[in-house]
């Protein structure tokens, strides 16, 4: 989405109001694309005492595996994106601004940058998702797998370890 920025930059109090959708189909997450629908992003850039900041939410669902047990999960998600534009940056060092160089500004790249990092990186079917069996890969929220247990065990047998050291 381009919006023209220059009325907002050189008048006190205007606003650009924008509400549209962006194609993220085409973005790839670890092997899987996980936006199939189109993300919805509303908001504006306006202009409060010279200071422009964007503000705007987007929302998208996205499809992802469990990051335990592999099954894939459809889930709403919500991102706020806020920042501040300027013309030009005054000291070189600051990262919290955006520099705005065409006033025919394209809101894209900042609102697909945003959403990528507002993607949690574990990312749980389950709170408490049981994960897979580290043996027989069975995914244990079915049930259990009927595999030993290993960690008490492997445990155990350190501890041994250690008594036979001293
Ligand atoms: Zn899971
Ligand atoms: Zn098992």
């Amino acid at each position: 989405m381009i919006i023209n920025l220059e009325s907002v930059f050189n008048v006190e109090g205007r606003t650009a109001d924008f509400d549209y959708e962006i194609d993220m189909s085409g973005e790839e997450l670890d092997g899987s694309f996980p936006f199939v629908k189109p993300v919805k992003v509303k908001g504006a850039v306006s202009n409060s005492t010279g200071i422009v900041e964007i503000n705007a939410d987007a929302s998208y669902e996205i499809t992802l595996p469990c990051t335990r047990c592999a099954r894939a999960v459809t889930r709403q998600m919500n991102c706020e994106i806020s920042h501040t534009l300027v013309r030009e940056l005054e000291n070189e060092k600051n990262d919290d601004y955006i520099v705005v160089e065409n006033l025919e500004y394209d809101l894209d790249p900042l609102v697909r940058e945003d959403i990528l990092l507002s993607i949690p990186y574990v990312f749980l079917c389950e709170p408490d998702c049981k994960g897979l069996c580290p043996k027989c890969g069975k995914n244990l929220n079915d049930g259990a797998c009927g595999c030993k247990a290993e960690t008490g065990r492997g445990f155990e047998a350190l501890r041994a370890l250690l008594d036979d050291e001293q």
